[in-house]
């Protein structure tokens, strides 16, 4: 499949890993919109958060396992957001369900 992220977990696409277990792999967004910017996806290809039924949401348990995990090596100790863009209206890019964790300083209270 013709597909970033798989091809980031595949290591065919060099990136900046900071997690990987069974389920998740972590990495550095290549483009921050904040300190701290990192992308968190399953391991498997789900093409949004619109695909996560009980057939595959243990890859979502386990990347939300992960986040306190993740949030607490990169210093996060004030607060972050996670966040899924889905679809077109959701302004999503790349197809491959990812969660954006962000922090390191004080976000706008808009969400849109
Ligand atoms: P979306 O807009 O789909 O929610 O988010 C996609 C994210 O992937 C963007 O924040 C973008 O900067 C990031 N991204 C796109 N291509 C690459 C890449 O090749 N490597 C990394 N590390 N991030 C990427
Ligand atoms: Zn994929």
């Amino acid at each position: 499949m013709d597909c970033l992220f798989c091809k980031i977990i595949q290591g065919d696409i060099p990136s900046s890993k900071v997690f990987e277990n069974e389920y998740v792999y972590a990495f550095k967004d290549i483009n921050p919109q904040m300190p701290v910017h990192v992308l968190i996806v399953p391991k498997a290809h789900l093409g949004s958060a619109d695909e996560v039924d009980a057939s595959n949401s243990r890859y979502v348990a386990a990347i939300f396992e992960a986040i306190p995990r993740i949030a607490a090596q990169a210093g996060l100790t004030n607060g972050y957001r996670v966040v899924t863009n889905v679809g077109e209206d959701g302004c999503q890019s790349v197809k491959h369900l990812h969660f954006h964790l962000l922090g390191g300083g004080k976000m706008s209270e808009k969400m849109n």
